[in-house]
């Protein structure tokens, strides 16, 4: 999520002034990493069971090249196998983040976009990728390069290739957005021609253009920008009809309160249009995700069969019923707005960004309680890449069991990336991405904040 602003600029800093101490703390050679040829045994005081929600007590797993091996309270340790006692911690899959912009900086609404140039920003996206890795995040579904078109391939690449450290990723070069849409440089001075920050499509049949596009560059999936910009006004306001300066909120009011406030957000593309998205997507054997922040957009979106619907603020009745029937995962980006709410330069827009959170967390609870499936995604980018993990944490501070919350990124993350059985649990078979975190998750889930041990693909890449 992010919105080119003049009136809202901030200093342009760089990212690496942001990058958190484990960045700097660890030491990672960047060359090839080959898994080791010798078996590995890793041992800690636990490990979960991410489907069964069971607490071993030890845990160990082994690890044979990429892949998991075993798992149990005990493991065979076969002859000339490494062991690693990772003592009082627990062992996790690693993490996944379905809501990732390695190519954003903090800097919310700064225009880093248009003075970064794509070499520059692919660089910088390098550093991203690490940091992410070595807070636990071993896949992510990156949301759209806002800009630097499909540069996110040459890092998904060097990635695959071992050249550099990073997460397994889904990439999904630019956005897909609607002229003069949410993602578009809209009220710059029209004789600069500012480009967007998304590829352009206004029908059906140029959706499915730019997917052929996208994909012969290189993406995994499309990202689609199906609501913006979004507001939060007087119940009973008359609609804005696009006034920019509509969108500001006093603030003598409570924030966030229905009573008071109405969100509105306008949908850009119809149930039919996103159907096209969806199909030609099946076509290639991918998904759609969509930032959707309310209705109707979410409506057309689940009636579509997207994916996932990220941001997910607002969703009536009948968008909810029908997300848990098709079980399509609504992921709530809390660490963002939280973010934003924390860092604006003016009171007023302080009072907008708290408002659009506390109905954020109003609306949550309600789809917690409806059973929507949730996945995490953090949209992190806009604040410093490695400190996502806070998202799992707001979504136990707004209302999930930390266990529900694990599932929820491990599996419905592994179902959204398509990468189902290979990732997101401790199993036989599956890809040896594997966490420790200090203590038990489950009785306090902001230990995956402190994470210690990474392994990706039988590598040890953080220890
Ligand atoms: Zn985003």
């Amino acid at each position: 999520m992010r919105k080119i602003s003049l009136r809202f600029r901030f200093n342009s800093l760089l990212s690496v002034a942001f990058l958190p101490p484990a960045f700097f703390s660890t030491v990672f050679s960047a060359t090839a990493q080959e898994p080791s040829t010798a078996p590995i045994v890793l041992h800690a005081s636990r490990l979960l069971e991410v489907d069964t929600g069971n607490m071993l007590q030890p845990g160990e797993i082994l690890v044979e090249g990429e892949r998991i091996k075993a798992v149990g309270t005990t493991v065979d340790h076969p002859q000339g196998a490494k062991v690693i006692d990772l003592g009082d911690t627990t062992l996790l899959p690693g993490l996944i983040d379905a809501h990732v912009h390695l190519f954003l900086h903090p800097g919310a609404e700064d225009l880093q976009t248009v003075e970064e140039s794509v070499p520059w920003r692919t660089i910088l996206a390098e550093q991203a990728a690490k940091a992410d890795l070595m807070a636990g995040f071993t896949a992510e579904r990156d949301m759209g390069t806002e800009g630097a078109g499909s540069a996110d391939t040459a890092v998904r690449n060097a990635i695959n290739q071992g050249l550099i450290p990073g997460p397994r990723l889904r990439v999904s070069g630019n956005a897909i957005d609607i002229l003069g849409g949410h993602e578009d440089a809209n009220r710059f001075n029209p004789a600069q021609h500012v480009l967007s920050n998304a590829d352009y499509a206004n029908t059906a049949a140029e959706i499915v253009s730019v997917m052929r596009e996208q994909h012969k560059e290189g993406s995994d999936f499309a990202k689609v920008y199906e609501t913006g910009p979004d507001r939060m006004v007087p119940a009973g306001s008359p609609p804005c009809m696009g006034d920019p300066i509509c969108a500001q909120i006093e603030t003598s009011e409570e924030p966030g309160d229905p009573e008071f406030w109405e969100f509105h957000t306008p949908y850009q593309y119809t149930e039919e249009q996103l159907k096209a998205a969806v199909a030609e997507a099946a076509r290639l054997d991918t998904n759609v995700g969509v930032h959707c922040q309310g209705e109707p957009g979410a409506r057309f979106a689940a009636e579509a069969g997207v994916a996932s619907i990220d941001h997910a603020t607002q969703l009536s009745e009948a968008t909810m019923k029908m997300m848990k029937q098709k079980h399509i995962p609504a992921v709530p980006t809390f660490t963002i707005f939280e973010y934003f709410a924390d860092h604006v330069p003016t009171p007023a827009a302080a009072a907008r960004e708290h408002a659009i959170l506390d109905y954020k967390i109003h609306e949550f609870r309600r789809q917690v309680a409806a059973g929507v499936p949730m996945a995490v995604g953090s949209d992190v980018g806009p604040f410093p890449h490695g400190t996502q993990a806070r998202e799992l944490e707001l979504m136990v501070k707004y209302g999930m069991t930390p266990l529900a919350v694990l599932q929820a990124d491990y599996l419905n993350g592994a179902q959204i990336l398509t990468w189902q059985n290979e990732i997101g649990e401790l199993k036989p078979g599956y890809d040896a991405d594997i966490i420790a975190v200090p203590g038990n998750p489950l009785d306090d889930i902001s230990v995956v904040e402190h994470v210690s041990f990474v392994m990706k693909g039988g590598v040890v890449v953080r220890r």
